[in-house]
């Protein structure tokens, strides 16, 4: 078999991509192999983040105008076209796929829509073809995690990529997980109609965020669904409806629904790249980097959710801007500062930085300072009835350790904090910023207006939580 040797090969269409396209600005006439066993795009256009929020928007909007009647506006909702609201996402999601397909046949990279496996170090197998790296980059993503739960398999279940290719809201849906991706399906379905039943292990919805945010957010969800927290699923039952049977302090319960959502997290695409064949050494799965993303092996570098750090498209992005410089030949170190997130929930959060409770153990309960505002507090905030709040973290001397958001826009307003972390601009200069008044923003600037000490706002919050 012939062996094909190329300057650059980048596995996987997602931000790898990205490495690719500034590799060939700087090197016009390297030779350059991409490999994608799906569509191009990476899961973030094929079955995460753009199709997921094209059709949690018409949702959020259903959920707006049913509240039309508050501001004095009477309005008739004469049904839901799930047929057209899925419709419209596989529109724009296909037109995407197929300009990056056309774009990359029509390129000069070698493009290989194939599995790729290691078989030594810098050689790939990819389908009937043998590939040698003078550099790689691995960008595999992950994959929907499938807990071993008895009579789950048999029973038939959906993921976050099989929510996609529905052309039916289910009558009642029962999602195993209660992280961000089945809250914004949950959130999703529940509002269209459907009867959700949420099973979380965790005592709280959204475990990882800040407790007064799961609570905000779970208060909310219980309107429109079913939530059992600290309920471990034991088994499934197939039939119709299937049974769900979750346990909490040793007692059964049978949780009964058409669907099953699958959502408790994601897993490493390792079993198929055998990262170890080439010298790669992995944890869990994950391959391990160190601060320049090289992997064991030097010329090998990994970005995105094949490493499994922060799971999101804008760090893999960040990530694959410093795999090329340093590929380039610089030495640019990954600064994990100030990673934000959101949950496209209704409410929505937003969140950066580290939470309450790590800020007192590291810098001490006397070194932290809690800044707190309610959007209501603004007046758009008011004529909106955002019933949301911005929570922030901050250390004495003025350093912004994190800030949790629940509430409308809180992805947009996350942001001012972010850049504030990132470039060390202490909460002063959030202060000494003039905010337009009396837009949403304004919450930012009373939260760090409104500093107080943890006890303080321990007996404020008592209130919300
Ligand atoms: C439902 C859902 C919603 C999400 N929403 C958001 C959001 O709102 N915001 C956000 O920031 N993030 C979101 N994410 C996460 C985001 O999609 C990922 O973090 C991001 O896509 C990771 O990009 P990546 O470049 O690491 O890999 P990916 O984009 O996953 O690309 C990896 C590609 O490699 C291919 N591949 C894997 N192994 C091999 C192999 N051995 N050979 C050949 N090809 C291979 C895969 O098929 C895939 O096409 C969401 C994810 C899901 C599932």
């Amino acid at each position: 078999m012939e062996i094909k040797k190329y300057d650059l090969v980048a596995i996987g269409t997602g931000s790898a991509m990205l490495v690719v396209d500034g590799f060939l600005r700087f090197k016009p006439d390297a030779k350059i192999a991409v490999i994608d066993k799906d569509e191009p795009g990476g899961i973030c256009l094929t079955r995460g983040c753009i199709p997921s929020k094209l059709i949690i928007y018409p949702a959020e909007l259903l959920a707006e105008i049913k509240k039309a009647d508050e501001f004095g506006i009477d309005v008739d909702i004469k049904g839901i076209n799930f047929k057209r609201i899925m419709e419209r996402m596989r529109k724009i999601i296909e037109e995407d796929i197929k300009m990056i397909e056309e774009g990359l046949k029509a390129s000069k990279v070698d493009y290989y829509r194939d599995v790729a496996t290691f078989i030594e170090p810098y050689t790939l197998k990819v389908g009937n073809n043998i590939i040698k790296g003078e550099t790689i980059v691995i960008g595999s993503g992950s994959k929907p995690l499938i807990p071993n739960i008895p009579g789950l398999k048999e029973a038939g279940y959906l993921t976050s990529d099989d929510v996609l290719k529905l052309d039916e809201i289910p009558e009642s849906l029962a999602i195993i997980g209660g992280g961000y991706i089945a809250m914004e399906y949950g959130n999703l379905f529940a509002r269209l109609g459907c009867d959700v039943k949420i099973i979380e292990m965790a005592d709280r919805l959204l475990p990882n965020e800040e407790i007064e945010i799961s609570k905000a957010v779970e208060r909310e969800m219980r309107e429109i669904a079913e939530i059992y927290t600290s309920h471990r699923v034991v088994e499934v039952r197939s039939g119709n409806p299937k049974v769900v049977i979750a346990e909490k302090d040793g007692n059964k319960k049978e949780i009964e629904a058409d669907e099953i959502l699958v959502a408790v997290g994601r897993a490493p695409n390792s079993d198929i790249l055998k990262p170890e064949m080439g010298g790669i050494e992995t944890s869990n799965g994950w391959i391990k980097v160190n601060e320049y993303l090289q992997t064991t092996i030097p010329r090998v570098y990994a970005l995105g959710d094949a490493i499994g750090k922060h799971m999101f498209k804008h760090v893999a992005n960040y990530e694959a801007r410093v795999v090329l410089s340093n590929i380039l030949g610089m030495r640019i170190a990954i600064n994990y500062k100030a990673v934000p997130h959101a949950v496209f929930t209704q409410p929505e959060v937003a969140s950066v930085g580290m939470k309450e409770r790590e800020a007192i153990n590291k810098f001490g309960k006397d070194n932290v300072l809690i800044g707190f505002a309610r959007m209501e507090e603004t007046g758009r905030g008011l004529a909106m009835k955002a019933n949301g709040f911005v929570k922030l973290i901050v250390k004495k001397d003025g350093e912004i350790l994190g800030c949790h958001i629940v509430g409308k826009d809180a992805s947009i307003l996350i942001q001012e904090v972010v850049l504030a972390m990132q470039n060390d601009i202490k909460v002063s200069g959030i202060i000494n910023s003039m905010h337009i008044h009396p837009a949403l923003s304004e919450v930012i600037l009373w939260a760090s207006s409104n500093l107080m000490s943890v006890d303080d706002y321990a007996k404020l919050s008592k209130n919300f939580i």
